[in-house]
């Protein structure tokens, strides 16, 4: 599979759900996902791709966590960051339905602080 790498210094600071600017760094919410063991993105690592959603007519931009990184230890292959938490939900509930729907996703991990 063929993926657009998103400029770094572009991704990061922009919402995965609403493309919007993340001004607050700190305040950033981030959404984890593990993908289906057959999805390898290892070449994507520790950058942004764009990825099309199956259940919706949206593309949004995912992180490739680094494979010595704390979030890949956790279990994350990917991360969203999110501006705030509304977008951290529709995130979610889109999501959702991709780990049914979806080829890419096994699970998601979204915890509100
Ligand atoms: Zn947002």
């Amino acid at each position: 599979m063929q993926y657009g790498i998103i400029p770094d210094a572009e991704a990061l600071a922009k919402c995965a759900w609403c493309q919007g600017t993340i001004q607050e760094f700190e305040d950033v919410i981030d959404l984890g996902a593990k993908l289906k063991a057959d999805i390898d993105l290892s070449e994507y690592e520790s950058h942004c791709i764009e990825l099309e959603l199956v259940s919706e007519k949206k593309s949004v931009c995912m992180l490739v966590t680094a494979s010595d990184s704390e979030a890949k230890k956790d279990g994350d292959d990917g991360m969203f960051l999110l501006c705030s938490e509304g977008c951290g939900q529709n995130l979610k509930d889109i999501l959702e339905k991709e780990v049914t729907a979806g080829p890419l996703f096994e699970s998601i991990r979204y915890d509100l602080r």
